[in-house]
């Protein structure tokens, strides 16, 4: 018998864990599920795939693991991912790179790499992940799986290490919509303990799920569709449009002019919350200390930082520290939330029109790792992804085709995005497409 271990010869997990003998008995039943490494559990560590937290222990659960294991998931271990949820390649983890199963010289994407790459290698049946701009839609596209975010104050954040608070999710990856529906159910709900969490009871994800809507409206932007998306791509997503229209969907042409100032809005506004929730880990309050000897407490955080951070993360707070300084505020900060307001209304006016937005996850399958060296070409990787958060509301990818690169087929993602709280609706039209197409049961070589 083959063990975890043997096969995570892509780097997927930071840890992985012994399986206790007992477990509790529930919806999640058997379910074994890997946990990003940004979301705190009492076993094991949390280090966020950085040296700043190497050997960080926390003392309680994050609300979502407590829910999970009560329903009977079976946690399996931590897996890897960009230095603090920054990055869209997992290149950027200090325990080193996550390589894609479909092709071990390409990035599984990220920055929730580790936890797509267990699911998609089969090392595990679902994996929990933290999307505050893609990072689960986007990897889940590049590794051929579902990629899950819920509507934002869905699912509670506490216990989530918090990266951009306005815009951080939690949430699922799995081979079927259907995982992710149970996991998010049970996951879903008020809790206290995190103040932007709706105040309502989970919402039913999986009783009506296998129904089909009827009349559903799907809205396809032209900002979606186009020459920045690869041929493959767009033929993929033309395909799924037909699907759709098969199943009586009606395809509605929608406008999302805003969708090119979403990167620029997103990359003032994450660095700017990053490098306010960032500012704890000082090596006293939280993170690793230098060892070297400091004149004062001034030297002390700054060699400590210096040392403890990768330069992505560096590069995010210098950003974000920037936008928020009093000269520049107005000028950055200030303009990025009145652009928010619009992306919002320009969401609102879509959904009168349709019941789901579709597009492609991403305009490009993997790329080559050590490809995108340039900060700039890596942001534009959530193109079609960093809205969705900006706005709050869900979004779910799912494989629908595949591109062939040198022999090796590389996955293509379907990104579907519905209104606040429309969770249900969005599973529903997700289902509805995996019911018709067999692109999710497709696996790379390794589990053959
Ligand atoms: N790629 C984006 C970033 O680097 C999104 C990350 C995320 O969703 N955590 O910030």
């Amino acid at each position: 018998m083959t063990t975890m271990q043997e096969n995570d010869v892509f780097n997927a997990f930071h840890e992985i864990w012994d399986v206790p003998e007992q477990t509790k008995t529930g919806p999640l039943e058997g379910m074994t599920v890997a946990v990003k490494d940004n979301i705190v559990t009492k076993t094991g560590t949390t280090t966020c795939g950085s040296k700043m937290l190497k050997e960080y222990k926390s003392p309680f659960n994050a609300t979502v693991i407590d829910r999970i294991q009560d329903a009977g998931a079976i946690l399996v271990g931590k897996t890897n991912c960009d230095e603090f949820a920054m990055g869209s390649s997992t290149e950027h983890c200090a325990w080193g790179p996550v390589l894609n199963p479909w092709d071990t010289t390409r990035v599984p994407g990220g920055s929730s790499g580790g936890s797509a790459v267990a699911v998609a290698a089969r090392l595990c049946d679902a994996a929990l992940g933290s999307d505050t701009g893609g990072s689960i839609r986007q990897p889940a596209a590049l590794c051929g799986i579902v990629g899950y975010k819920p509507t934002y104050g869905l699912v509670s954040r506490y216990g989530l290490v918090a990266f951009a608070s306005s815009l951080d999710q939690i949430g699922t990856f799995s081979v079927n919509v259907e995982d992710s529906a149970h996991l998010v159910e049970t996951m879903a709900g008020f809790d206290e303990l995190d103040s932007t969490c709706r105040d309502e009871p989970a919402p039913e994800l999986t009783k009506h799920l296998h129904k089909s809507i009827d009349n559903l409206r799907i809205g396809v932007p032209s900002q979606y569709m186009g020459n920045q998306n690869t041929n493959d791509v767009e033929a993929a997503i033309n395909a799924a449009i037909e699907t759709y229209r098969a199943l009586g969907a009606t395809i509605v042409e929608i406008d999302l002019p805003l969708t090119d100032v979403g990167i620029s809005t997103y990359y003032v506004l994450a660095p700017a919350e990053c490098s306010s929730n960032l500012a704890r880990y000082d090596g006293i309050r939280y993170g690793h200390r230098t060892d070297k000897q400091c004149k004062d407490l001034f030297e002390l955080y700054s060699e400590s930082r210096a040392e403890g951070f990768g330069s992505e993360v560096k590069r995010r707070i210098m950003l974000g520290t920037y936008v928020l300084s009093s000269g520049y505020y107005d000028a950055y900060y200030n303009n990025a939330l009145k652009t928010r307001r619009l992306i919002c209304r320009e969401y609102e006016t879509a959904f009168k029109k349709c019941d789901v937005i579709l597009g492609p996850t991403t305009p490009s399958p993997a790329f080559s790792i050590g490809e995108k060296n340039d900060p700039l070409s890596m942001y534009l990787c959530d193109v079609y992804t960093a809205n969705t958060n900006i706005a709050g509301i869900c979004g779910i990818s799912l494989p629908c085709g595949f591109s062939e690169v040198d022999g090796k087929l590389l996955p293509i993602g379907l990104h579907l995005q519905g209104a606040w709280y429309d969770d249900a609706n969005l599973l529903r039209a997700a289902q509805m497409f995996q019911n018709s197409t067999e692109f999710h049961t497709v696996t790379p070589e390794c589990v053959k």
